[in-house]
């Protein structure tokens, strides 16, 4: 993704008709989370990925089944095991073909779409239109798992410290299935944090090609996250920018390491400024129904499908209810390419 636009520019994008002053403010509707994270069942409609990653919706979305060849779904009562059926086959193939290649046990699915994606009521900013798909970086058990505990079992971190990884829990098959799944055309990008992309980058050897769609980002060390690119058929998906060429290893790496890398703490003889009270941010405006693309609308509809006029309790009953959040990937829609960003101020995802 281009570089983010300001502020002002990402809030109307959000809000781009705003009341006139003067106007009663109406009562709000509800929001599009709220619509979208209640709805139980796909849109029977012809399958379409419809807008972007992080402000759209998916008709036709398909489930993954649950368990399968080389995969287990986690954190069912979430209900988020949707998407475009190119994801799913995409999905189906890797768990197929990294197990057979005795690469990794097999892939424990984490959160993907809602079955008419949309906002969510809870992590993620994208995964709206069924082409995001979040795969744990722990090895799956040799066993099926219960419906508990695959409400129960955490993740784990793939993390040493910040910028590096910890080679107690990460080694060779993280590297291999991650290589596997960036092999696929049709996957666009696959986000990992910067120290993941590190030891990528010293693990890769002289075959770096790959590397190039293995993008950093905050979060993504208890999973990695798989993007693919708009299907054919899906005319109203709005695509990604290319990734940057080369392998990410240099200065765009280094730079993500110094983001997320501790703060130094100031030397404690230093003269403390005075604490001025942070004025509080006004909160972001929620994504309602008319931000979306108009065709969602009647993908909320389809079927039959009446939406809720009451927020309805959404019950996510995973004990720690997200350890693989990801709610800052692609807030924004992509900014017009008017300009080449610098290749220090990579902000890809
Ligand atoms: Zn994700």
């Amino acid at each position: 993704m281009p570089k983010p636009p300001p502020p002002a520019a990402k809030a109307a994008a959000i809000t781009p008709d705003k009341p006139a002053a003067s106007s009663k403010p109406a009562k709000p509707a509800l929001t599009a989370k709220q619509l979208f994270g209640t709805v139980k069942t796909a849109a029977p409609l012809e399958a379409r990925a419809i807008g972007w990653y992080a402000k759209g919706c998916l008709a036709g979305g398909e489930p993954i089944a649950v368990n399968g060849p080389g995969w287990q779904v986690m954190r069912l009562s979430r209900n988020r095991n949707w998407g475009h059926p190119n994801l799913v086959a995409l999905i189906e193939r890797l768990a197929r073909e990294t197990t057979a290649a005795g690469e990794w046990p097999g892939l424990l699915v984490g959160d993907m779409s809602q079955p008419r994606g949309g906002p969510m009521i809870s992590g993620h900013a994208s995964h709206q239109v069924g082409l995001d798909a979040d795969i744990w970086l722990t090895p799956m058990p040799d066993r099926k798992l219960t419906r508990r505990e695959r409400e129960d079992m955490s993740a784990v971190s793939m993390l040493r410290n910040a910028g590096e990884v910890d080679p107690k829990v990460w080694g060779e098959g993280q590297v291999k299935l991650i290589k596997r799944a960036a092999s696929y055309p049709e996957v666009e990008r696959i986000l990992v944090h910067p120290a993941l992309k590190k030891a990528l980058c010293e693990a890769a050897g002289t075959d770096r090609g790959w590397l190039n769609k293995v993008r950093p980002y905050f979060g993504h060390y208890y999973h990695f996250h798989v993007r693919i690119g708009c299907p054919k058929g899906s005319s109203n998906c709005r695509s990604q920018a290319p990734v940057p060429s080369g392998d990410g290893c240099g200065t765009e790496l280094a730079d993500w390491l110094k983001r997320v890398a501790p703060k130094p703490k100031p030397p404690p003889t230093a003269a403390k400024p005075p604490v001025k009270p942070a004025k509080p941010a006004p909160p972001k405006p929620e994504i309602t129904l008319a931000d979306l693309p108009p065709d969602c609308g009647a993908v909320l509809t389809a079927g039959g499908h009446q939406p809720p006029t009451k927020p309805a309790a959404v019950v996510d009953r995973s004990k720690n209810a997200a350890p693989e959040k990801d709610k800052t990937i692609s807030t924004a829609a992509p900014a017009p390419a008017k300009t080449v960003p610098s290749p220090t101020k990579a902000s890809t995802n």
